[in-house]
């Protein structure tokens, strides 16, 4: 709408940070955004925002965007044009399939970019190109999730919504630092706890803010959730507190799944979880008298060896106490950027189409054969982790990888970056010269949230639209509409002129979507997946069915495996998450004032007998050395942390990047890195 004087514009979008989903008015005078206004109507939100989503914006109009492309030339860049940057990569690419076959080339898709950018790009790799190398950033964090979720519940999703969670009249949040995370959610929490008395109970290594508040909080050693929630899991059937009835209707291999558990008794959980059995008792107390518990978990849960286990080990213990089916029930693992949940949903995963139908599965493969006219590859491509090792192998040599600062946000930064090295063609993809640019041979000048069309799909698995607020700045371009030039280039004929139609051929392949359409979204509309062909959506997951075989969960039983030990050497725990004010490596925050006045750098939590035993005050530099490399950061003393554990944020791209600390050790059954894994020896370098 235009308004007074016709100079000051009111455009709704969704905020491109975390996975809450916030939408709000953005108000514009030319490029100058004047303040962000959120409405009553926004789903996930109403009128709070966070410091980030309010203030965030600088970001947009900085001097240091990328406005045209820019190609290798010896040790440096020169600026180019659009037609040269996209005939050399096109080149390129074909030289690659024709040599070496389509597998030679991987595609790395962004949980910033839209719904329909992520599906252009698995298009492009899987239509055009011919292969399943395909992944996204969710590898980094709620894969595990996902994975846990599949295996029990049959979708991996929350739940429910946001509104749900604040029904709850339990909340369980285990590794996840919620109030900087997840801002806004964390409000609804709170809210919930002061107005109704819903209860809270924390599990986490670190005394954050929910924390400080909880009704309990608990302490685990850092890596043994999984154990004391099958100890939990365990008392309350022990007690006869499981809930028979709903068990007996909806879920299989309950006996297989209870014989599980005869190893995770009280006193085994005890020694391994540092917890003790009055704590444990007092978990399992509160779910037994709760009338409904949810369980939010974040990054401390999934970045672990086995963190699709103990996300499954919460998923079981939901199913046993009956906590799935209604509302303030159910599991929320909570997505960290804004789109994360909607990049693997679109299917930029190597082994997925959009709306999770296997690759493998011949019908399905048909059907996408059939509408996109080409044959796609049957086995399932490479992921990220694998991607690294096949290119140190020298069996990847061209990577196009959008929207993400890989080498310095995937674990182990410098075998990351060695990978690069050894790459014969790297195309990158971003708003910023990024850490990872730097190493490219092509870099593509994409364009922001606020200069484009599309969808995002929040924590809450809600699809929502963005409206363009601005022009696209320069040369830059939506993602959407380089990755259909590089099609077209390589011989495709796509004629898509607006993201909506990316939607409508998304929606006709994926029956997950098969009702979203651009009209159902206008303004401060939303759906919730799955979406029928009617346009009806599915606010609360599971109604009276999951969708695995007979319409049954599934308890799945799950063995523990411990964290990485490091030996004396390596004394010190290196626990790792997010500030309130930064979004990961801050390439967008710093570049905003008001935020980066506020918190100009990250600095090392440590504890107060750290501190004493080191002789480190507020401001000390330290160096933190792994097995993997070292940083060097300032260190603040607090009783957040305690004894040998010390939390570095892991919001910059500098010297106290925490990946250049942490190793290729991954999850088993996703390859998510390890990130919470780190362990390393403490110098001081400059006492106060
Ligand atoms: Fe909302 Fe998250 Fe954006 Fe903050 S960062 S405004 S909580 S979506």
């Amino acid at each position: 709408a235009i308004m007074r004087e016709e100079r000051i514009n009111k455009t709704k979008t969704v905020c491109t940070y975390c996975g809450v989903g916030c939408s709000f008015d953005v108000w514009t005078k030319g490029r100058q955004i004047l303040k962000v206004e959120p409405q009553p109507e926004a789903p996930a939100n109403g009128i709070s925002t966070c410091v980030k989503g309010k203030f965030g914006w600088d970001f947009v109009n900085s001097e240091e965007r990328l406005t045209k492309p820019l190609i290798r030339e010896g040790d440096g860049f020169r600026e180019t044009n659009w037609e040269e940057a996209l005939d050399v990569i096109a080149r390129k690419f074909k030289e690659a399939i024709d040599q070496n076959g389509p597998d030679s080339l991987a595609f790395i898709s962004s949980s910033k970019c839209t719904n329909e950018e992520s599906y252009l790009m698995q298009k492009l790799a899987r239509a055009v190109v011919g292969t399943n190398n395909i992944d996204n950033c969710s590898r980094y964090c709620q894969s595990p999730a996902t994975k846990g979720l599949w295996r029990t519940v049959g979708y991996g999703g929350d739940s429910g919504g946001i509104e749900d969670i604040a029904k709850a009249g339990l909340v369980i949040s285990i590794g996840s630092n919620t109030t900087e995370s997840h801002p806004v959610l964390a409000t609804r929490v709170k809210r919930a706890q002061k107005l109704h008395g819903q209860k809270v109970i924390v599990a986490d290594i670190r005394k954050h803010e929910l924390a400080e508040r909880a009704d309990v909080f608990i302490k685990p050693a850092p890596g043994s959730d999984l154990v004391w929630l099958s100890a939990v899991t365990k008392y309350i059937i022990d007690q006869g507190w499981h809930d028979e009835a709903f068990l007996r209707k909806h879920v299989n291999n309950v006996q297989t799944f209870i014989d599980s558990l005869a190893v995770y008794t009280l006193d085994y959980a005890e020694k391994a979880t540092n917890l003790s059995k009055d704590e444990m008792i007092a978990v399992a107390t509160a779910i037994h008298e709760a009338d409904t518990s949810c369980i939010l978990w974040a990054m401390g849960v999934t970045q672990h060896g086995g963190g699709s286990d103990t996300s499954t080990a919460i998923s079981n213990l939901l199913l046993v106490t009956g906590n799935y089916m209604k509302p303030g029930a159910g599991a929320y693992p909570l997505r960290g950027h804004n789109n994360v949940q909607g990049a693997s949903d679109f299917g930029s995963m190597p082994d997925r189409f959009p709306g999770y139908q296997f690759v493998s599965d011949d019908e399905v493969r048909q059907r996408y054969e059939q509408k996109w006219g080409v044959k796609i590859p049957a086995e399932p491509g490479l992921n990220n982790h694998e991607m690294v090792d096949a290119i140190h192998e020298g069996k990847l040599n061209i990577l196009y990888l959008k929207g993400e600062d890989m080498g310095i946000v995937d674990s182990n930064a410098n075998y990351v970056q060695a990978a690069f090295e050894k790459l014969d063609f790297f195309v990158v993809q971003d708003v910023f010269f990024s850490k990872t640019a730097q190493f490219a041979d092509v870099v593509l000048p994409a364009s922001p949230s606020l200069e484009k069309e599309g969808t995002f799909t929040n924590t809450e698995r809600r699809v929502q639209r963005l409206y363009q607020v601005l022009e696209p700045l320069g040369d830059s371009r939506p993602d959407w509409m380089i990755i259909r030039d590089i099609a077209n280039r390589l011989g495709a004929a796509w004629s898509y002129k607006h993201p909506s139609e990316i939607m409508d051929e998304a929606a006709s392949l994926a029956p997950l979507f098969a009702g979203v359409r651009y009209d159902r979204l206008e303004g401060y509309n939303s759906l919730q997946w799955p979406v029928a062909e009617d346009g009806t959506d599915t606010p609360l997951l599971f109604k009276d069915k999951f969708p695995l075989p007979e319409g049954k969960a599934h308890l799945y039983p799950v063995t523990w495996t411990k964290p990485l030990e490091f030996g004396d050497e390596y004394d010190i725990h290196v626990n790792n998450g997010r500030l309130l004010e930064h979004f990961h490596e801050g390439n967008l925050t710093y570049r905003s004032k008001a935020i980066s006045g506020k918190t100009p750098e990250v600095f090392l939590e440590v504890s107060k007998e750290l501190a004493k035993d080191r002789g480190i005050t507020d401001g000390t530099k330290v160096r933190l050395i792994s097995p993997y490399g070292s940083v060097k950061v300032r260190c603040v003393v607090t009783e957040r942390v305690a004894g040998k554990e010390v939390y570095l944020p892991m919001n910059t791209s500098g010297e106290g990047a925490i990946n250049y600390l942490t190793s290729s050790h991954s999850d088993k059954d996703t390859d998510t890195p390890a990130y919470k894994e780190v362990a390393a020896k403490l110098e001081v370098l400059e006492p106060q």
